[in-house]
């Protein structure tokens, strides 16, 4: 794979239904820059609402602030005894500086078989999956065997405090009977020694953010300071940065090594869990953070002047660990760096972990096999987290299923939040096939 488009692809009216959405959606710039600075979401869900429309459904827009802008729309199944599936995918993107892309980053450039674009992968991949899959079966004159709830949400990528969570606590009522839902970051395939593989979200990393403060004596920077902030905060933000943390296997965890290895056809007890996680192709960049805590220091502040000593110096430390250790965590945390400075913990949010069994998850490795037949599924926990934290506060069982089919070269988890995002257009048709059927079987 090439990272600079050199050929052009398919011209634009060859684009089947999909990628002509994803390339729509892309060409709205919804970055989000976090700290409340947005461009909001509103002109990508007036389109998406009236895509909806079209479908003959009645989908509602829900402003949480000016211009921040979520959609929902059920689809009523036919089979109303049956528990709702919700699925969602976010409007909003992260922000792309064109300085550093090949392409014009909202252009929705089509080149080289692939759709480019900020979002094309994170994730108006799916939002395009999810119209497509859902117009196949209602323009086929059919219906979902249970209801689905259809979300076009804003500001995921802000932890989704003006989207889903503003959704889930002033509006509650739109999840009515709801169980399960799907989303991002899972679903697409890997190679596990050279053979295809597909990756199931069935759980999240919690998440800690804590500011870490020094103080000490402020001076001249001539003077001899013993007590000297900036170096107290470079010591613990070492330590934190350096620190090895153990593994720790989930259930999850557990379940996904058991599985890399009866690929690999070794034991699983006799090759240490890095060195099996290492051999899981590009999905490596996703998994090697979920075998145990992390804490990256990436934030730093102190000072003034070159000849000051400031008396205050402060870092960010973004943690994450498994689901339910956060205290155990923020403790180990404590004393690795010592009482002399201080922890504020600014924000955090819960991890979650879902059964790797259940009839979704059967329909879901089902489907995959009428598509890709023999291609292994298998467990995952993300480092990270998406809106599905947010829906289980309702109860709601989450999973990340958005499905990709993708060749060996494509470093997929380097696509989300990266420079050159893009998305091969076979993977988009793959991928809303397979959510048609899934949506329509299940
Ligand atoms: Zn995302």
């Amino acid at each position: 794979m090439t990272t600079t488009p050199t050929s052009t692809g398919p011209t634009e009216p060859e684009l089947d239904e999909t990628a002509r959405i994803a390339r729509d959606l892309i060409r709205f710039d919804t970055s989000n820059y976090g700290g409340g600075r947005s461009n909001g979401e509103a002109d990508a869900a007036e389109y998406v609402e009236a895509a909806l429309r079209d479908l003959g459904l009645k989908p509602q827009l829900f402003e949480s602030e000016p211009g921040r802008v979520s959609v929902i729309a059920r689809v009523e199944g036919a089979e109303p005894a049956k528990p709702g599936l919700v699925v969602h995918g976010h409007l909003d993107v992260v922000p792309a500086d064109p300085a550093n892309w090949s392409v014009d980053p909202f252009g929705g450039v089509v080149r080289d078989g692939m759709l480019w674009g900020r979002g094309a992968v994170d994730m108006k991949n799916m939002d395009a999956m999810m119209l497509t899959a859902v117009g196949d079966i209602l323009r086929a004159g059919e219906r979902p065997a249970r209801d689905l709830v259809l979300g076009f949400l804003a500001d995921e990528e802000a932890g989704g405090v003006l989207g889903s969570h503003f959704l889930v606590k002033e509006h509650p009522g739109l999840f009515d009977g709801a169980t399960e839902a799907i989303s991002e970051v899972g679903g697409y395939s890997t190679f596990i020694d050279g053979r295809r593989s597909y990756l199931l979200q069935t759980g999240e990393k919690a998440l800690i953010w804590i500011k870490l403060r020094a103080r000490g004596t402020a001076g001249h920077g001539s003077q001899m300071i013993e007590a000297n902030a900036v170096t107290r905060l470079a010591e613990a933000v070492a330590v934190l940065g350096r620190q090895q943390w153990p593994i720790v296997l989930t259930d999850t965890t557990t379940a996904l090594l058991g599985e890399v290895a009866r690929i690999l056809d070794v034991d699983v007890h006799e090759v240490a869990p890095d060195e099996l996680v290492l051999r899981t192709g590009t999905a490596k960049g996703f998994i090697r953070g979920s075998l145990r805590t992390t804490t990256n220091p990436t934030m730093l502040t102190a000072g003034y002047k070159h000849n000051v000593v400031p008396d205050t110096a402060e870092a960010l430390v973004d943690i994450r660990c498994m689901p339910g250790q956060e205290a155990a965590v923020l403790a180990e945390v404590r004393a690795l760096i010592g009482d002399d400075v201080e922890i504020e913990t600014m924000h955090t949010d819960i991890g979650l972990e879902t059964p790797f069994s259940g009839p979704l998850v059967d329909a879901i490795t089902a489907t995959l096999d009428r598509h890709d037949p023999g291609a292994p599924v298998l467990p995952y926990l993300l480092s990270g987290g998406t809106d599905n934290k947010a829906l289980s506060l309702l109860g709601i069982a989450g999973y990340g299923f958005a499905p990709l089919r993708l060749d060996e070269g494509m470093d997929f988890p380097a696509m989300f939040h990266g420079v050159d995002e893009r998305v091969p257009l076979d993977a988009l048709s793959f991928g809303s096939r397979v959510l048609r059927d899934l949506l329509s079987t299940y």
